[in-house]
């Protein structure tokens, strides 16, 4: 990577309602680093990371650009919000991307790189269930790379569903993170991971790689939930011939008891308060049950589903349940200023030096570095 091209960051969320602290933070971060690291030419985008079907992208969505907004968190390129956005490099909707995507697979499929597998997830689960009984770690044993050219043909006239997956390098990956050093990954841990799904939606790993080095981002700081992620990006950016942007993951934020805070333990509460009440159906709101039964039955059966925000909050207050503060909002509705939060947040993960705790924004994005990050 060149230390002459300018800076450029990005956040990346997927539209999942409110804005949750930890993304938050990782976007305070990003506009540090692009502004001050960068200077006048540093830049900061905003994408959508919406190609996940399963979650809607309707407004209510979308709810995190105003919290960003309220924040004083505003970006160069991306969706057009509030005096934030534009910029040449997008669209910055991933699901507006799609072709975009299809022609680096196909691209991946005829260098050898990547490759179509067929097996039904029975298949897969019978194969996973083999593994486990024999105490074997999973791998997909690549039995699709013994297709033939005419086979292949096959299979898609007749409409077979299919998968593509990236044939992993057999050497190790090295990724070298500002904040955690260098990570390795040894030969042979790597699953031929899938790039593409049956419904011809790309995975993240593949839109994140592609989208990045598009858009030219030069570092990328994100969470450190997707630490493990990083070899296989950096395994699809050397096949595809793209320059590995700077990493550097964030420490997770926790709760005060311990586990891991996540955008979903608001949803994780709700269940718990539903089920205690031995709610079988939707509550009625004002205007009909709060949640269609449909959603409800769904999310209530599910380990990770989430609401909408305003179903949320409905569905909270018909229970009389006192929702975890986790997101941006929760705090802006406690009657937080947003200098406030700017500062709580950046000290979860980064410290000035010295013993100042009080700081704003210009502060921040005169003094941050990726150095004084926390492990
Ligand atoms: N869409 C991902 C998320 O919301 C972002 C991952 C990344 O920054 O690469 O966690």
């Amino acid at each position: 990577m060149s230390t002459q091209s300018p800076i450029r960051t990005r956040f990346a969320p997927s539209p999942s309602g409110h804005l949750h602290v930890g993304g938050a933070r990782t976007a305070l971060f990003c506009l540090a680093y692009a502004k001050g690291r960068g200077g006048p030419q540093g830049q900061m985008l905003l994408r959508i990371e919406d190609t996940d079907q399963r979650r809607s992208s309707d407004a209510a969505s979308m709810a995190f650009l105003e919290d960003l907004h309220w924040l004083g968190i505003s970006w160069d390129e991306g969706p057009t919000f509030e005096g934030s956005g534009g910029g040449d490099t997008g669209p910055y909707f991933q699901s507006k991307r799609l072709q975009i995507y299809g022609e680096y697979l196909e691209k991946l499929i005829d260098q050898g790189h990547a490759y179509r597998a067929f097996e039904t997830p029975e298949e897969l689960n019978a194969k996973r269930a083999e593994a486990r009984a024999a105490k074997q770690p999973y791998r997909y044993d690549r039995a699709a790379l013994s297709l033939s050219k005419e086979q292949i043909e096959q299979l898609m006239a007749a409409n077979t569903p299919y998968v593509i997956r990236f044939k992993v390098p057999d050497n190790a990956i090295t990724v070298v993170d500002e904040v955690l050093g260098e990570v390795t990954t040894e030969a042979g841990q790597l699953d031929d991971f899938v790039i593409c799904k049956t419904d011809g939606f790309p995975t993240y790993h593949l839109a994140v790689v592609v989208d990045d080095a598009l858009m030219g981002v030069t570092h990328v700081i994100r969470g450190q939930e997707h630490l493990n992620n990083t070899p296989k990006h950096a395994a699809l950016q050397d096949a595809l011939g793209f320059d590995r942007p700077v990493y550097a993951h964030l420490s997770l934020i926790m709760n005060p008891d311990g586990s891991k805070m996540s955008k979903r333990d608001q949803d994780k509460t709700l269940r718990k308060a539903v089920k205690e009440a031995g709610l079988t159906e939707p509550p009625l709101g004002q205007d009909g049950p709060v949640v269609s039964l449909s959603d409800w039955s769904a999310w209530l059966g599910s380990k990770d589903g989430q609401l909408r925000p305003d179903e949320t909050e409905q569905l909270a207050a018909l229970l009389g349940v006192q929702l975890p503060e986790i997101n941006v909002n929760d705090f802006k509705r406690a009657g937080y200023l947003p200098e406030v939060l700017i500062n709580y947040l950046a000290l979860l993960g980064w410290s000035p030096g010295g013993d100042r705790e009080q700081f704003d924004m210009s502060f921040l994005v005169e003094h941050f570095d990726l150095k004084r990050v926390v492990k």
